[in-house]
């Protein structure tokens, strides 16, 4: 790892809402304020940095992660930068409510919320009725409701 890649991580660990320099390939950009009022709606309390990537299948990922050299975590969610902007403010709520998922599982459980993926959605109990894996997962299901809720409050324009 290059200096300027630690001092990346460092940077993306520490601000409270990362954001990307610029503009979505599809013309919009995340809108910072309502983001951090999503933020604090949701209960989520750890920083969170987000990226584009250009996906064309990909909507987005959320994951959480251990900051650069620091005993602290932090939310990446990546968010694909060529949907249209109504999708694009969709799926940023939708990953944001698996940061919220993440981290009231590991105040619950006293685990950290890396650990999150591997221990609770991933387990058998989160899989629905028919053991389906991804759509009827209850952690899947509850994340569209949220964003489903949402709608309105567009987080890119
Ligand atoms: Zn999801």
């Amino acid at each position: 790892m290059t200096p300027e890649d630690q001092i990346d991580l460092l940077m993306e660990s520490l601000t409270e809402l990362e954001l990307p320099d610029n503009e979505a390939r599809a013309g919009w950009n995340i809108q910072a304020h309502e983001v951090m009022a999503a933020k604090r709606k949701l209960g989520i309390r750890l920083n969170i940095s987000i990226r584009f990537t250009s996906g064309r299948n990909t909507h987005g990922t959320h994951s959480v992660r251990k900051a650069y050299n620091e005993d602290r975590y932090y939310h990446r969610i990546t968010l694909s930068q060529n949907k249209n902007a109504d999708s694009a403010s969709e799926t940023l709520w939708h990953e944001m409510a698996h940061a919220m998922q993440s981290e009231a599982w590991a105040r619950a459980s006293g685990k950290p919320p890396t650990k999150f993926y591997r221990l609770a959605y991933m387990n058998p109990a989160a899989k629905g009725a028919w053991g389906e894996t991804y759509h009827m997962n209850k952690f899947e299901q509850h994340a569209r409701d949220v964003a489903n809720k949402n709608y309105k409050t567009k987080l890119v324009r």
